[in-house]
């Protein structure tokens, strides 16, 4: 495995994807459904790999935890627009400004599903949850 491996959350694969299916006149939808995609490819990727994700120690459990796995969410996938150059620098600014602004008016999650509004101690020590940092 290459070095960074466990918490990568970007493979060329995906960063070619991303290339090929972007455009800007997609909808909110569309772009959901293409982080649908990626995070589906994201999982298939460190699951064949066997990546697993690197582990910390967490005060709350009192123990060496292995953190959850890399998600793709619509924000990262905007940031990943400008990051691989695929979007100007002013376009993700504006993307991510009215991703916000979508997010907050349709009450939707980081990854753009309805937001089911779990409590924040569950949703940082869940196994299927985005991080294990109690900080958060
Ligand atoms: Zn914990």
């Amino acid at each position: 495995m290459a070095s960074g491996d466990a918490s990568r959350t970007w493979f060329s694969e995906m960063i070619d994807t991303l290339r090929q299916e972007w455009n800007s006149e997609m909808s909110w939808e569309q772009v959901i459904t293409l982080r649908d995609r990626l995070d589906a490819m994201l999982q298939e990727i460190r699951t064949s790999r066997s990546i697993r994700p690197p582990t910390m120690w967490c005060p709350v459990c009192k123990k060496q935890t292995q953190q959850a796995p890399p998600r793709v969410s619509v924000r990262a996938t905007i940031l990943a627009l400008g990051r691989f150059g695929i979007v100007a620098a002013a376009e993700v600014k504006s993307l991510e400004t009215r991703w916000a602004k979508h997010r907050k008016e349709n009450s939707l999650d980081r990854n753009g599903k309805l937001n089911e509004a779990v409590s924040t101690a569950a949703a940082n020590h869940g196994p299927d949850r985005q991080s294990h940092d109690p900080a958060l």
